[in-house]
């Protein structure tokens, strides 16, 4: 199994400490400040029957100033000719809030997409079905999965989801 996935979502929400986690290599800059990767990096995941290759991308802005503009541009783009598109969200975000900007950066994708909800490390866990039911309600996500980037809960789930798919 091959392919091409593409992990895009809004700066911060974790696309680089999960990218670190998936290759179990800390080869990604993280950082609590957002806008810390500028370009796209490539990691490569081999596995025994082929090798997945994932796309960290600038993160999902709302154009302000012409960095920004270049990095929406960047991320747009990242979603067309890919195999897979992981997009995150941070688990503490409000669904709602995120439905416009979902289906702009999404619109007119043909590859299938996971929804991961991130760092549910720190949400209550009582608040983590009605997140994952809203963003369903805002597109036909192939699968919503709940993960930890930062202490690994979840990553394997989402490793072999990610298999399957390709
Ligand atoms: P990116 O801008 O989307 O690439 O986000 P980063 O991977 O750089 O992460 C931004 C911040 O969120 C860093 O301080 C990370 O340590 C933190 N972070 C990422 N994933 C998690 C997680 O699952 N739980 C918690 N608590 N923090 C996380
Ligand atoms: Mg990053």
């Amino acid at each position: 199994r091959s392919g091409f996935v593409s992990i895009v979502g809004r700066p911060n929400v974790g696309k680089s400490t999960l990218l670190n986690r998936i290759l179990g290599e800390k080869l990604m800059i993280t950082s609590d400040k957002p806008q810390t990767t500028r370009n796209q990096i490539k990691g490569i995941h081999n596995v025994p029957d082929g090798q997945i290759v994932f796309l960290d991308t600038p993160g999902i802005h709302r154009a302000k100033t012409r960095l920004n503009k270049f990095m929406v541009e960047e991320a747009l783009s990242s979603v067309q000719g890919v195999d897979l598109i992981l997009f995150l969200v941070d688990g503490a975000f409000d669904p709602e809030k995120e439905a416009g900007m979902i289906k702009e950066v999404l619109s007119g994708v043909e590859a299938p997409v996971i929804l991961v909800l991130n760092k549910i490390d720190l949400i209550p866990k009582g608040d983590l079905l009605g997140r994952m039911a809203a963003y369903g309600e805002n597109y036909p996500f192939k699968e919503i999965i709940p993960v930890s980037a930062a202490s690994g809960d979840g990553v394997e789930q989402l490793v072999q989801l990610v298999h399957g798919l390709l």
